[in-house]
């Protein structure tokens, strides 16, 4: 079964516009999947309905592979935005703690945990870092780490790397392709990048023209190690 399954989804808000039309979409345990298309066509919002972050108007979205072979994996979902939004008084291992501290797991652990997932982005040495210490760059490495940190079966990425660099954004492409490998959590990637989507993704659904349509959904055979 896949992972999540999305059937007849639609969105419309309150002031009448029609962010997601009728997307039909299964995502596969493990697979890397962009959502690719110009602004406005609907990515972000249909992303956040996946999150669980604001309802369909119409449709379903049902989650039939959530059982399936999640042997060490809670269920919790990772989200990155765009923004890293990391708490500027808290340094980089309290930021990544935090999940684990929501979920009252005991204070040891969850400073061991959380290094180990800083060290796994290539933070390691920077636990007592402060946000405003760090690159652009490498709050988005903490913001990866602590989505990463509850060991979800999926993390959604919401245009991630827009705001950052070139190089820095070529860095964080590969070191997010190597964590996936090595984590083996279902990615899915918004991006309005056709070079990221091609470079990053074993598949890419095509958003555009009509608002909210999804217009095409591709395989990608990237010169990349694959799961
Ligand atoms: P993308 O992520 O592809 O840039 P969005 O999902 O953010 O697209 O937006 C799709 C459309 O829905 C756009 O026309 C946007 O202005 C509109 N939209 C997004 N969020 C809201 C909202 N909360 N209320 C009304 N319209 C919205
Ligand atoms: P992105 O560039 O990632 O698509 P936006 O700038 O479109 O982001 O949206 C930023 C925030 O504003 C989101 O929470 C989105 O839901 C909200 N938003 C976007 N368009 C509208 C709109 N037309 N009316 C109300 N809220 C909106």
């Amino acid at each position: 079964a896949p992972l999540v399954a999305l059937r007849g989804v639609s969105k419309r808000f309150g002031n009448g516009t029609l962010a997601v039309r009728d997307v039909d979409l299964d995502l596969a345990a493990g697979e890397f999947v962009s959502l690719l298309g110009p602004s406005g066509c609907g990515k972000s919002t249909l992303l956040r309905m996946i999150a669980g972050l604001g309802a369909p108007s119409a449709g379903t979205i049902a989650w039939p592979g959530r059982d399936e072979g999640a042997a060490g994996r809670g269920f919790d979902l990772g989200f990155v935005f765009q923004d890293p939004t990391l708490m500027p008084w808290a340094n980089a291992l309290a930021n990544v703690m935090l999940p684990l501290t929501l979920k009252k797991v005991p204070r040891g652990e969850a400073e061991a945990r959380a290094a180990e997932m800083l060290a796994l982005v290539g933070l390691a040495g920077f636990e007592r870092a402060y946000p405003r210490e760090l690159s652009g760059g490498m709050k988005m490495r903490v913001s990866i780490a602590r989505a990463l940190v509850m060991k979800p079966r999926i993390l959604l990425m919401d245009e991630p790397f827009a705001a950052l660099d070139e190089i820095t954004r070529h860095r964080l492409n590969n070191d997010l392709l190597e964590l996936w490998a090595h984590e083996r959590f279902t990615a899915v990637f918004v991006t309005h990048s056709v070079f990221e989507s091609v470079y990053l993704s074993q598949r890419i659904v095509v958003m555009a023209a009509r608002p909210g349509r999804v217009m095409a959904d591709l395989p990608v055979d990237a010169p990349y190690p694959r799961n």
